[in-house]
């Protein structure tokens, strides 16, 4: 693997479209600007890796957007030593840029292919998740919780109870959910039982699926 001079470039290229499509968070665009996302990527699709477009990785998955990446990211508002769980682990590039954002971050992935690739290459490019599981991610991890985060990374049909419940008093949950279509959306636990909940537009994600395969 390496990341030349051409790679870095073509990131700065991304990160100007994501600037151009309403990215803020200046954390995020350097997090962006820093991960070499060609490393994430089969060898042989490494042209495709600075688009801003989602693409095949292992398992009939995908890697998600940079721009959806990024707009997850920035809803979450990330700040250093946020605890945050991430649903979806897939390729560990959104993790990735949660590290890089100084998050310690849970992770929990259903696929045991991708579960057992990311967790062996993460940490051989520098990136330690503090827990990485094989499981189910409509339960959260509940020995970790509370989090001042949750982000889930695949379309889920309904929002789960026990992801809520993990919360923080304060934290997000940032989740799309839709079957066909998603609607991203933010919740908010604002008190023991209370949550806020607001919509950001919609995106089409892989299916948030039940069991382990
Ligand atoms: N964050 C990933 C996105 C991968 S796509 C990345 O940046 O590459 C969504 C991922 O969610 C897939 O890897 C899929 O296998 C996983 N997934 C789907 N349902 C899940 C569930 N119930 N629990 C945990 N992971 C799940």
């Amino acid at each position: 693997m390496k990341d030349t001079f051409k790679h870095q470039g073509m990131r700065n290229q991304l990160v100007k479209t994501l600037i151009d499509k309403g990215i803020k968070d200046v954390d995020v665009l350097k997090a962006i600007q820093k991960i070499p996302r060609h490393y994430f990527m089969d060898s042989s699709f490494e042209s495709f890796a600075y688009q801003d477009k989602a693409f095949p990785i292992a398992a009939e998955q995908t890697i998600s957007q940079p721009y959806t990446v990024a707009f997850q990211s920035e809803l979450l508002g990330v700040k250093p030593n946020d605890k945050i769980l991430e649903i979806g682990t897939g390729s560990g590039y959104q993790t990735a840029v949660l590290i890089e954002m100084k998050a310690k971050v849970y992770t929990i992935e259903r696929q045991q292919e991708l579960f057992k690739k990311t967790k062996d290459f993460l940490p051989q490019i520098g990136y330690n998740p503090r827990y990485m599981s094989f499981g189910d991610g409509y339960k959260g991890i509940k020995e970790f919780a509370p989090y001042d985060g949750i982000i889930v990374t695949a379309g889920a049909p309904y929002i789960p109870k026990e992801l809520l419940v993990q919360l923080k008093i304060g934290g997000k949950l940032v989740i799309p959910v839709g079957v066909e279509e998603q609607e991203m959306t933010v919740l908010t636990r604002t008190s023991e039982l209370d949550f806020e909940k607001r919509k950001y537009g919609s995106f089409r994600f892989v299916p948030m699926l039940k069991k382990k395969n």
